[in-house]
């Protein structure tokens, strides 16, 4: 803390980062981190001397720099020292009285982080061994060097790391040298690099284990042969499929430059893969950082595959879109995210042998989409980011998922060979600086002559999603009209829409199968269009399917006659989409008690196993369970329960044996057997089978599977603690140590959970040492998984808490404590869906949010969102159907 409040603000603004660009222009960082004594676990700090050259507009002018650490130890401007006390607080440095060309030199001491943000520090369980990586984005690069965390102030970075000489020392930059400072510790150098954000820097430290290839260039473009490498910890060395990594690698660069034609500029191409990691992977240039979940150590689908593949060319895309061409500010974060989900789908679908790329998209990153517009926090595309916390906010499905959809969109409306014509010309023309919404827009408007504003106002800065409904007139003509409310303003948008309608009818094998097609067109302020050219059949059953391929962005409603067609007969698509828009508009339905969990429920246990692709069968399996634990109405859950689990059972023994699928069905009658006594033998005799068990042929009980069952064993009180410490001890791996504490705080013993519950809080274990962001995480999946009631009994204590939790951690840390104890499954009240709003849980979540009207934007929002959560369940249920 200092004397200067300002300089303990962490929040950075919009207005002060503007005026800060105005003012400054930085030249280089020189940036030394002396990791030599990472190992030794009671330093909580390492020392950092940051140099910045960099110019001010104005002589005399006051600038500060962003700085999280523990502590400053001296502050040098143009050659003179400042009193450390007078310029650093807790989050900010002032540099005052500037010159025009400026030279400031810094000494500080940064904090390891047990947070997953800034430079997190892991200790294998395997073998000790510690290892470290950075995550900064949006604003995290500051608690690691003092810096101007904006992401249009770009520099080039001089990177040098100190650390053990046996360790892997990396950075965004190649090695350029490498000298020996005393024994056993090493100094090594990168390459600068070229004009950076600050989000965009990366550290890799520890004895990762190293692989390489390379990949051989592009012609057309002139890209050099890049060196590709793979970190991961020792541990998981046997699990890494080498191969298929690098195999994608090189078809996604390949495939990028053939799109792009603008060749990679980092030099470089790392792959680490990194334990604790709060995201699925961060696109440093240079060195992209994974969640090591991606590495698979159980049995992996192909729908996992495929999920780590999208992810891979997701973040290859952003060495496009974000790291050569940057969102000035936070409002257009959407610049690259959504470009990155789109392309990463794109990519996999047309690059690799990969399937399911499109209908993960359809009925997954869609499903995150709509489920976010559907909250009342909801926001246009192009947000108003006023500070640095709205930033950390706005890595949401509106931002990256309805983007995504959007984009996707907007590259059929426009056409393939104009849209790749405007990414190339963006990146020509902005390259290594910074770029906004309407340079994009107009580059567009330049190549396909089409007036964009009206698209980007339609589209981009309006929120929630039409409606689409289909009526069939006597005629037999079929008219889509369009149901479109901005919730936020409360205004009709008629954006355009660019669609397929199909008509499904039943095939010799009782099977719906498309058997007319249209192509429709919906104009910008169109209401309603007419589809002259389908063949609607006079009898039933029939589906009317709007959006087949999947190429707007919009919920769909089904007329009386499609909904009984596709909850009754399996769906046949080849390419799989529609199949995806089904299913997600049943779910989507139950959520918003338009259709009843009960009939869902019934309508997948018939017919999930019809469902070929493999990540969405998972999907839907898992909806079904949530159908009954969440939606359905508590008498009629046994049944349910009975209906869904012989159906799992059924599909274990009927299902490929050892195939993914079937894999899906023991995971989701695992997940089923959650608090349900009933199924405990079949959990038993599943976790003591193996795959030659009659009961589940194939399946493999590997650590995943079997950490699964021991999960709701323990749930059940079937299993004890000694039985999980034995199984712990018996394969100590990190990922095993999740599944334990998991395990550990599902077993059913009140004061055991108390204590928990107490320990996921305060942030800390038992002997007062902070919780890391996965472990907090896992053991509160642990006491949400059984007893019901356990969670809502402690809802008055974190509701009184929530302020404590938000101010003593960061917001990572903050947001997985909260919604991790936060109790979602309650029973409805008497009288209806319309007075749940007056349940006793909603009122005191009301209550909450009109006491602390002015606690921050982001803390209301999860609380928001998790009230919309709560009452769209408790409405399903009371619901009458
Ligand atoms: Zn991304």
């Amino acid at each position: 803390m200092s004397n200067t409040p300002l300089l303990d603000d962490a929040r950075l603004t919009r207005n002060e980062a503007n005026a800060r660009s105005e003012l400054i222009e930085i030249a280089s960082y020189h940036l030394e981190l002396d990791l030599r004594d990472a190992m030794d676990l009671e330093r909580a700090t390492y020392p950092v001397t940051t140099t910045l050259h960099f110019t001010s507009t104005t002589a005399g002018a006051d600038t500060f720099l962003n700085y999280m650490g523990h502590t400053v130890e001296s502050v040098v401007l143009n050659g003179e020292s400042l009193d450390v006390d007078q310029v650093a607080g807790s989050a900010r440095i002032l540099l005052p009285g500037l010159a025009e060309q400026n030279t400031v030199v810094i000494r500080s001491q940064s904090y390891y982080s047990h947070s997953g943000e800034g430079l997190h520090r892991f200790v294998d369980p395997v073998d000790g061994q510690v290892y470290l990586y950075s995550q900064f984005e949006p604003a995290d690069a500051r608690r690691v060097y003092p810096n101007m965390e904006q992401p249009d102030l770009k520099a080039a970075f001089h990177v040098t790391m100190i650390g053990p000489d046996t360790w892997t020392l990396a950075s965004n930059g190649v090695e350029t040298d490498r000298e020996q400072l005393t024994e056993g510790i090493a100094q090594v150098q990168f390459a600068p690099t070229k004009p950076t954000s600050t989000y965009l820097t990366t550290f890799l430290a520890g004895p990762y284990a190293q692989f390489a290839d390379t990949w051989n260039g592009h012609e057309e473009t002139g890209a050099a042969p890049v060196d590709l490498r793979i970190f991961t910890r020792q541990s998981l060395v046997e699990y890494v499929d080498v191969a298929e990594l690098f195999d994608q690698t090189q078809r996604g660069l390949t495939w990028f430059h053939d799109q792009f034609q603008v060749a990679y500029p980092w030099g470089k191409y790392d792959q680490a893969f990194v334990p604790e990691y709060n995201l699925g992977a961060m696109e440093n240039p240079g060195l992209v950082t994974f969640n090591e979940a991606y590495i698979f150590t159980s049995r992996a689908t192909i729908s996992q595959h495929t999920s780590r593949a999208t992810t891979i060319m997701h973040e290859m895309c952003h060495m496009w879109f974000g790291n050569l061409v940057t969102m000035k500010w936070w409002d257009d974060l959407w610049l690259k995210e959504s470009f990155a989900d789109f392309f990463g789908s794109k990519a996999v679908a047309d690059a690799t042998n990969l399937p399911g790329a499109w209908q993960s998209f359809a009925h997954q990153r869609k499903a995150w989409a709509y489920l976010q517009d559907s909250y009342p926090t909801t926001h246009p595309i192009v947000a108003d980011i006023v500070d640095l916390e709205a930033a950390r906010q706005n890595f949401d499905g509106i931002t990256y998922a309805k983007g995504a959809a959007v984009i996707k969109q907007l590259f059929h409306y426009v056409g393939e060979a104009a849209f790749l014509q405007a990414c190339q010309t963006y990146f020509e023309r902005f390259a290594f600086g910074t770029a906004e919404l309407p340079d994009f827009l107009e580059i567009l408007e330049e190549v396909s002559n089409r007036d964009m504003h009206e698209w980007s106002a339609a589209w981009l800065q309006t929120s929630g999603p039409a409606t689409l409904h289909a009526t069939v007139e006597p005629t037999g003509a079929v008219t889509i009209r369009q149901d479109s409310t901005d919730p936020l303003t409360g205004e009709t948008v008629l954006r355009p829409h660019h669609i397929f309608v199909s008509i499904f009818t039943l095939d010799d094998n009782d099977q719906l199968v498309s058997s007319s097609e249209s192509e429709v067109i919906i104009p910008t302020g169109e209401t309603s269009v007419i589809v002259e050219d389908l063949t609607i059949p006079a009898e039933q059953p029939r589906v009317v399917l709007v959006n087949h391929h999947d190429q707007t962005y919009a919920q769909v409603a089904f007329d009386q006659a499609s909904l009984e067609a596709v909850t009754t007969y399996p769906v046949i698509d080849p390419h799989s989409t529609a199949i995806a828009t089904v299913w997600s508009t049943l779910w989507t339905m139950v959520r918003n008690a338009t259709f009843s969990a009960t009939s869902f429920v019934r309508a997948a246990a018939k017919l999930a196993n019809s469902i070929d692709d493999v990540s969405m069968h998972d999907r839907v399996l898992q909806q079904a369970v949530a159908g009954i634990k969440e939606f359905a109405p508590e008498g009629q859950r046994k049944r349910l329960t009975k209906i869904l689990s012989t159906a799992l059972m059924d599909g274990l023994v009927q299902l490929e044996p050892g195939s993914d699928r079937q894999r899906s069905v023991a995971r989701a009658l695992a997940i089923l057997s959650q608090d349900t006594v009933s199924l405990a033998a079949e959990i038993t005799f599943l976790l003591a089978g193996d795959e030659t068990s009659e009961l589940s042929p194939g399946l493999q009980i590997d650590d995943e599977m079997k950490w699964l069952l021991l999960s709701r064993l323990a749930s059940l009180e079937r299993i004890d603690m000694i039985r999980l410490d034995d199984e712990l001890t018996a394969a100590h791996t990190a990922t095993n140590e999740l599944y334990y504490r998991t395990a550990v705080a599902a077993l059913p013993d009140q004061a055991h959970r108390t204590a928990l519950w107490v320990q996921v809080y305060n942030g800390v274990d038992a002997e007062g040492t902070p919780l890391s962001n996965a472990h907090l995480t896992a053991t509160a999946l642990g006491l949400s998984a059984s007893q019901p009631g356990f969670l809502a009994e402690h809802f008055q204590a974190l509701l009184e808490g929530l302020m404590f939790i938000w101010e003593s951690r960061s917001n990572n840390l903050a947001t997985r404590t909260i919604n991790g104890l936060f109790p979602m499954n309650h029973k409805p009240i008497k009288g209806g869906p319309a007075v749940q709003e007056k349940h006793p849980v909603v009122v005191s979540i009301d209550a909450w949010l009109a006491q602390y009207t002015d606690a921050p934007a982001a803390l209301q929002r999860i609380v928001v969102e998790r009230r919309t959560d709560i009452v769209n369940r408790l409405v399903a249920q009371a619901t009458k159907f």
